[in-house]
């Protein structure tokens, strides 16, 4: 296997950006403490971010939302209270608000009730957002302490840890 292991840190709010003041105090925290170059290269191992190292950390911000997660082999969604697939309804409902909609929930056609996107269940695991911390090339998903400090400070306490290859 020749394919890098990824984890992306996700704000549980699918519409949480951080301030630019946040951006830059994260910034210069790894360049301070001497945990990244300007370009996001990580410094020696990485271990003091990842247990296993990592190679390359930066917040990333695509011009709409994504779903953080697997970029190969696709995912299922299922409804959080009654475990019907859900992917057709997901699909037409994130491509709404990649649009512009203010909608961030999803109808299930099992149970009828309005699942928020930060409560459906993905396999594997994924989340939806607009911005998300990189972790590149990681030797295990386990981050340190320091590490969920820093995303902490600049995602808030609520953010998943979602895995991706490639
Ligand atoms: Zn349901």
């Amino acid at each position: 296997m020749s394919q890098k292991l990824n984890l992306y840190l996700v704000p549980s709010d699918p519409e949480f950006i951080p301030g630019a003041i946040a951006i830059q105090q994260f910034k210069d925290r790894l360049h301070r403490d001497k945990l990244a170059d300007v370009l996001g290269d990580v410094i020696g191992t990485g271990e003091r971010l990842v247990e296993g190292g990592v190679t390359h950390i930066s917040l990333d911000r695509p011009s709409a939302p994504v779903v953080w997660g697997n970029k190969t082999g696709g995912f299922s969604v299922s409804c959080p209270q009654c475990s019907e697939p859900m992917v057709r309804e997901f699909n037409k409902a994130f491509s709404a608000w990649q649009g512009g909609a203010q909608e961030r929930d999803v109808e299930c056609a099992g149970c009828n009730r309005r699942a928020p996107f930060d409560t459906l269940r993905f396999r594997p695991k994924a989340s939806v957002g607009r911005i998300a911390i990189a972790l590149r090339d990681v030797g295990s998903p386990s981050l340190t302490g320091l590490c969920v400090d820093i995303a902490t400070d600049l995602l808030g306490v609520k953010f998943s840890v979602v895995m991706s290859r490639g």
